[in-house]
This record gives structure tokens, sequence and C-alpha cells, in this order.
């Protein structure tokens, strides 16, 4: 390793939506502007795609990923805890390990990158005398949401939902109160106090603050962060906007052939591809709802399906791609033989850049993961926009009525199940209407500017290229 290059360690949390930004980072650093690169990933070794996907950066000899194994916290985690809160677990508990890990380095690395989830270990770096930075793979107005809560948490009084004021970040659009983020939403809990912890993090303990995003995806959001004096003066740090990183092909080994045969097979643009990320899940009766929905619309679809989780919306996060995967009786009955020649379903998890991709595919009805957007913008897909967990009812609030690319049931998921007969418009609505159209049109477009903001001279490609120079005359 030449010591005169700078390298650099990114830290990521456990769950794909997590290791996936982080692997694009580390790829873009290393390929792009020629650094060192080690990823430690910290992983609970409990999703079978994540591991292989770990496997396929093995061999990579552009990247060393270091696997940060959990010690035993069986005691400390409650299966009741959200998934904020087991995360904040997870890595103050990881980060022992990663310590160790640090200090067997030789020489020692020059930058630590830790994702949204690993802020607390951002004083290991000062141990190492290394520069330190934090990594949001989120949206812009999130960020300056989990950054500006420090406020909000001493201004306003009550629980944020049950105001009918929208809450109010210097400089950024309002965030209407049923917008807030599902962790922000009880103020009584573990997570709310994570994400107030978070943010306090990102603006004492950091040099630096990396989103990805680029500047036509939200260009209000990103001006207030760096530009806003009021917003400044808790942000502090430099934010750099460096997406959109977003995969452009599957990891080597994903199981795609069936599901690429059948696409190849269907006309231009008319199948919806359906799947609610690495982690979202749906109870029994919106399944059938759904599956009603898919059906009554006569519209062609690719449907990643898991099986039913009750409330629980984000039932296969620590555990993406395993279960069950033959038995669909919770499909509604005679439903799989009626629509045989309509649609195609995957149990579980399938090949979703591939199939994004794909010329076949017209449209992605989506849980707003951010990974998941950014894929069907690069693959040029309009979107349902069906929020489940986490900050993505903001995400939806801004493909539906910002970017105009999505559209969005009236009732949110949140409050009651989405209806057949909704979700039979929204499908046909989006395939075959006006509204499709002009939107697929959008889609593209945002694609183009994004391809711009990464080529060099872009205002992500600079940005970035002002992070590493701003860390490379440090060393
Ligand atoms: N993914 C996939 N196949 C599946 C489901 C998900 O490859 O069947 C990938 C998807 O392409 C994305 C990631 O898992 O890269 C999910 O990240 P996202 O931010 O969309 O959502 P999260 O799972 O974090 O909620």
């Amino acid at each position: 390793m030449d010591p005169k290059k700078l390298h650099v360690v990114i830290i990521s949390s456990p769950g794909m939506g997590h290791l996936v930004p982080v692997l694009l980072l580390a790829n873009r650093l290393a390929t792009h502007h020629h650094l060192h690169v080690t990823i430690l990933a910290v992983t609970t070794q409990t999703s079978p795609v994540e591991s292989q996907l770990f496997d396929s950066y093995t061999d990579s000899s552009h990247i060393n990923l270091i696997k940060i194994p959990l010690p035993d916290i069986s005691n400390s985690l409650h299966p009741n805890y959200n998934i904020v809160t087991q995360l904040a677990i997870m890595m103050r508990a990881a980060r022992n390990n990663i310590r160790s890990t640090l200090s067997a380095m030789s020489p020692v690395p020059h930058v630590l990158i830790v994702d949204l989830f690993s802020s607390e270990s951002l004083p290991i770096a000062d141990e190492f005398h290394m520069q330190k930075y934090v990594y949001v793979p989120c949206n812009t107005l999130f960020t300056a949401l989990t950054i500006y809560l420090q406020v909000l948490d001493k201004e306003v009084k009550g629980q944020y939902v049950d105001h009918t004021e929208p809450l109010r970040i210097p400089g950024c659009v309002p965030i209407r109160c049923k917008d807030v983020p599902d962790p922000m939403l009880d103020r009584n809990t573990r997570q709310y106090h994570e994400y107030v912890r978070m943010g306090v993090d990102f603006t004492t303990l950091s040099d630096g603050i990396l989103i990805n995003t680029w500047e036509d995806l939200d260009e209000t959001s990103l001006d207030a962060l760096r530009n806003n004096a009021i917003l400044r003066s808790v942000v502090k740090v430099p934010v750099y906007d460096i997406g959109p990183l977003s995969r452009e092909v599957d990891p080597p080994g994903s199981e795609g052939n069936k599901v690429i045969e059948w696409l190849d097979m269907q006309p231009l643009e008319s199948v919806l591809f359906v799947s609610f990320g690495s982690g979202g899940t749906l109870s029994a009766d919106q399944i059938t709802e759904l599956a009603w929905g898919l059906e009554l619309s006569g519209e062609r679809f690719v449907w990643i399906i898991r099986p039913p989780t009750g409330s629980v919306k984000d039932g296969t996060f620590f555990n993406s791609g395993s279960g069950p995967d033959g038995c669909l009786e919770f499909l509604p009955e005679g439903f799989l033989d009626r629509t045989q020649n309509q649609g195609l379903i995957i149990p579980l998890w399938g090949p979703q850049v591939t199939i994004l991709n794909h010329k076949s595919v017209g449209g992605f009805l989506t849980h707003c993961g951010l990974n998941s957007i950014y894929e069907s913008i690069r693959g040029g897909v309009p979107m349902i926009a069906w929020p489940l967990y986490a900050e993505q009812r903001l995400n939806a609030t801004l493909l539906v009525e910002k970017l105009e690319v999505a559209v969005r049931p009236e009732v949110l998921p949140a409050e009651k199940d989405i209806g057949r007969e909704e979700i039979e418009k929204m499908v046909k609505s989006l395939m075959k209407g006006e509204e499709g159209t002009t939107m697929r049109k959008k889609v593209r477009s945002l694609r183009e500017s994004g391809n711009q903001a990464l080529m060099v001279n872009g205002s992500s490609y600079r940005s970035m290229l002002e992070f590493t120079t701003c860390c490379e005359v440090k060393i």
C-alpha cells in the first residue's frame, strides 16, 4: 500500500439498505478518486443476501472488506425494540471490535467515515488521529431534520404528529406532521432520543457530512444546510453532496434467469415491478388487497413477495432473503392460476437492479427506500410510492410533490390498508394513463441530471473532490 495515498475506512451498520450505499461510496472513492478504501462492515450474519454480497467483494482488488462480527448482545436487545434502537445498541456494542481492528492496521488509515448509525464511533478516530466524517445515505431534508431535531426537541411541545402546524427547519420546505419519520413519532421512545443524539453527533463530533444526493434532487434543503445562517449555527461542519450513488448491476450469483426470461417475452414498458426493499413486509389483509388490486388492473407485474407479518412493516430488515420461499398459501384463493399469464411471483428476494433496467419494466411499486428510488431513477422507471417505515414518507413526498415522478395512495399505509380499488386505479394510471407517460419523461430527465452530477466537473464530482482534497491536505 502506498503510504502517501489517502486511506479511508468506512463503517457500515447492519442491513442491506446500509451496506449497499457504503459499498457504492467505497467503489466511487477507489475507482474515481483512486484512494485506498477499507470497509468495516458490522454484521448480524443473519441475512443470506448480505452474505452473498460480502462474498462478491472478497476478491475485490480495489476494496478491502473486513467483517466486524457483533459480540453477544442478546441481553440488551428486546425483540420489540424499533430497528433504530436495535441498530444503535448493535453499533455501540461493535465499538471495541472496530477499535481493535483499526489499531491492528499499519500504517494507521487517514480518514474514518461512519454511516449514520455508527456516529458513536467518531471519537475512535480521535484516538488514532484520523479525520472523521459522517455518511448519510438518506434524503437531504431528512438529514436536515435529524440535525435540527436537537432544536425542535427544545422548542416544540408535545408529540410532533399532534401538531396542526408543520415542522419548520430554517430554509427547508415545511414538513407535514404526517410525514414525520417513524422513529420520531413518539418522543417518549428510545429511538426518538437516539435520533436526537445522532443529530448532535453529526455536528459536534465530525469534520463534515457526506450525503448521497445531488443538487437537482433537493436543492432547497441542500442550500439550507450550506447557507442558511440559522441552520448553519447548528450544522457547523461542511456538507458534501456526492450522489446519486446507485447500483448498476446485481451482485454475481443473483438468481435472475427465470424472471429475465419472462420479462424478455413481455412488451416494452408493460410490466409493473412490485418490491418493498430488503426489510419491507405487509399484513395478510394488505397482501390480499394488493393481490386483488394487481389482478383487477389487468396490467402485467413481477412481485417480490414475502409471507405476512401482522402489523410489523420491517419484518425482514436483519434477515433479508431468508424465510420459507415455497409456501404462497397466504395469497387469495385462485390468484396464482388466474394471473399465470399476467404476472410472475418471486418469493423473498430478486435481482432488483436487473429487473428495473429491463426494457419491459414500465413502473415500480416501491416502499421508497432511497436505494430503490435511485435504482428506479437509473432505470428510467416512474413509481407508485408506498412508504412503510423509517424516513420513507418523506422520500415519497419528495417523489410525488416536488419531482412528480410517482403517484401515491390517498391513505397512508400506516393509517389503514390500501384497498384494491385504489391500487387498481394507481396501477392503471401509472402503466397506461397520461400521468404515467408524463412521469416517465420526468424520471428520465432526472436520471440525466444525476448522471451529469457525477461526471467529471459535475456538481457531485466536484463536491467529492473538495472532500478528498480537504482530507489530503491534512495528511
Ligand atoms: N433488493 C434486492 N432485491 C430484493 C429486495 C431488495 O436487490 O428483492 C435491494 C435493492 O435493490 C436495494 C436494497 O436491497 O439496493 C434495499 O435498499 P432500500 O434503501 O431500497 O431499502 P431498505 O431495504 O433499506 O428499506
